[in-house]
């Protein structure tokens, strides 16, 4: 079975390959060379944001990789202290800028914040639909969104979001807003797929690993592949980008994915912050 990362078609005709690349807490210093070995090894796809503090190295890294811009899937996300308006405008403008690219594949609020801003994020989500219909952002999607949060948008505004970035690991399955995004044409993507390595010593998922010679994060990233996420997996060290490349080249049976499913422990398993309380705004 050839490893080749499959595309997943969203609500608005635009393609995201499923497997990409995270750059959450890579340092600005190490993100070239991390961003560089990732498309080296042939991820088409990569996940910052203006909080990251890395989106000017990952434009850097792209431009030096000598891939044409189209060929790489570039998701930025709208930091917290720029929800209003004009705010927004800017701050994708600076985004854009740091990137020195003319257009982004996908543009995402970062956090609904829903205790901030009068709870409201409805005009932040019309204004990241100005930056689609002007051609800046190819596809716009949401992050953190709860189902009343993706109800309240969709009481309020015709875009769909085109994804919806949220926690999803075994240990916690989210599977309430997964399956509202399933019934609604929103495509999830889990982040911190493998929990931050909070899985990879969990007792079944070593059994499991060691059974199909594969490793634990492997695993857990075919796992989430199986189910119809996207993943992008953060690590900085080239052995690991490697190992969480090959993911497409074996299957989980059933049963398999059933013992996976069952190690969720509910909102329990919830490695980072609740977004129906999660206020944070950087200084
Ligand atoms: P992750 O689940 O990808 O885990 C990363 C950690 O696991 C790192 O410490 C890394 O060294 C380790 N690791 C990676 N591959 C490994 C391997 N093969 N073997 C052993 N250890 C390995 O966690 P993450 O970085 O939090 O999430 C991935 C991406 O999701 C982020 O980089 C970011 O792009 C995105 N993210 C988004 C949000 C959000 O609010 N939208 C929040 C967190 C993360």
């Amino acid at each position: 079975m050839a490893n080749t990362v499959p595309d997943i078609t969203l609500n608005d005709g635009n393609t995201i390959p499923q497997l990409g690349f995270g750059v959450y807490q890579i340092a600005p210093e190490d993100t070239v060379e991390a961003v560089g070995t990732a498309l080296e090894i042939g991820y088409r796809h990569i996940d910052t944001a203006e909080m990251y503090g890395n989106e000017a190295e990952v434009g850097e890294a792209i431009r030096r990789s000598g891939l044409d811009r189209d060929e790489v899937f570039v998701t930025s996300k709208l930091n917290n202290g720029f929800h209003r308006p004009d705010d927004a405008r800017k701050a994708f403008e600076s985004t854009l800028a740091a990137l020195k690219m003319d257009h982004i594949d996908l543009f995402l609020i970062h956090w609904p914040l829903p205790t901030r801003y009068d709870g409201d994020f409805v005009s932040t989500w019309k204004t990241l639909e100005e930056f689609q219909r002007d051609g800046r952002a190819r596809s716009i999607g949401v992050s953190n969104f709860q189902v009343a949060h993706l109800e309240r948008l969709a009481a309020a505004t015709d875009v769909v979001p085109a994804v919806n970035q949220i926690e999803v690991h075994p240990y916690f399955g989210n599977e309430e807003v997964r399956a509202y995004g399933r019934a609604h044409g929103i495509p999830t993507e889990a982040w911190s797929p493998i929990a931050q390595g909070a899985v990879l010593d969990d007792p079944t998922l070593v059994d499991i690993a060691q059974e199909l010679d594969r490793t634990v994060a492997q695993v857990v990233l075919r796992w989430h592949v199986q189910r119809g996420d996207i993943v992008f997996p953060k690590s900085s060290t080239p052995r690991r980008i490697e190992e969480n490349f090959h993911i497409f080249d074996f299957e989980l049976d059933d049963a398999t994915m059933e013992r996976i499913t069952s190690l969720d422990k509910g909102e329990a398993g919830r490695q980072g912050p609740n977004p129906d309380t999660f206020d944070y705004i950087p200084a």
